[in-house]
């Protein structure tokens, strides 16, 4: 399965991406998460994107686009994989057409999680996350049992914050996501290809509705591979 999940930041695509790989036993690639350890790493490459990162502006097209297409050819990606972040413009969306196609392969579906700003930016100025095996924390909807010890691996002490997460910066990139990402939308939108979830309820409430656009996506799109408006081509799934 290749899904792009799509959301501004802070709707819970991280969050709901740990599902969607225990279930459906893909690999997540998340943008974001690949720049920051780039950064942490020190490399060139991190040097040169520290900046943007962490002001909470896009890295250019051409490295985020190079960065992606070199991951999917990796051996974790054989089963499918969830792009959560990428792609944030138009030119990447193009830019994912062209890798897909260069490997004959498909993409299911855009899944976008729609969240109203107000409630963004509660979201994300109290979000953390475990350093160690990258579970995903909120001060007020999910705080961890123990205060300053890992729900999911027991790490002790932790937890981290991002340097993009303040009130200031989540403004700068919810005004980066409606100019530069959400265009994207009428892009998929015109292929039949998004599936738009209420991401307002609870975590579990979204993570169910995922779930079913999902299943029913694994139904379908064998048969719509298969069809003349995709020509001979392979289809993702062993029939
Ligand atoms: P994204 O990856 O889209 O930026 P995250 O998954 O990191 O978003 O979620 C942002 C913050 O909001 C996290 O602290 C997470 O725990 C919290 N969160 C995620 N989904 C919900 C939800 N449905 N209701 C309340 N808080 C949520
Ligand atoms: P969020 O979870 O809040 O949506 P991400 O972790 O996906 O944020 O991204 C954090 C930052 O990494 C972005 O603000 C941007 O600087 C950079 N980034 C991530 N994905 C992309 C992308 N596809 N194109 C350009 N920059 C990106
Ligand atoms: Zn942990």
């Amino acid at each position: 399965m290749i899904i792009v999940l799509m959301g501004p930041p802070g709707a819970g695509k991280g969050t709901q991406a740990r599902h969607i790989v225990d279930k459906y036993n893909v690999t997540h690639l998340a943008t974001g998460d690949m720049f920051r350890e780039k950064i942490a790493s020190g490399d060139d490459v991190g040097v040169k994107i520290k900046e943007m990162v962490e002001s909470g502006r896009l890295v250019p097209d051409e490295l985020t686009i190079q960065m992606i297409a070199d991951r999917i050819e990796q051996p974790d990606c054989k089963n499918g994989f969830i792009l959560d972040g990428f792609p944030r413009t138009v030119e990447q969306a193009e830019g994912l057409d062209m890798m897909l196609k260069e490997h004959g392969l498909f993409m299911d579906g855009a899944l976008e999680i729609k969240v109203d700003d107000n409630a963004l930016v509660d979201r994300i100025s109290g979000r953390f996350s475990c350093s160690d095996c990258g579970e995903g924390y909120h001060d007020d909807f999910k705080p961890s049992a123990v205060s300053d010890i890992c729900d999911c691996c027991g790490g002790e002490h932790k937890f981290v914050r991002r340097a993009d997460d303040t009130a200031e910066k989540v403004k700068t990139r919810l005004g980066i996501y409606h100019e530069q990402t959400a265009p994207i939308l009428p892009f998929y939108e015109q292929r039949n290809m998004l599936h738009t979830v209420d991401g307002m309820g609870s975590m579990e409430d979204v993570k169910i509705n995922i779930f079913s656009v999902l299943d029913g996506l694994e139904d379908s799109n064998c048969d719509l591979h298969d069809s003349k408006e995709y020509g001979d081509v392979r289809c993702n799934y062993k029939k």
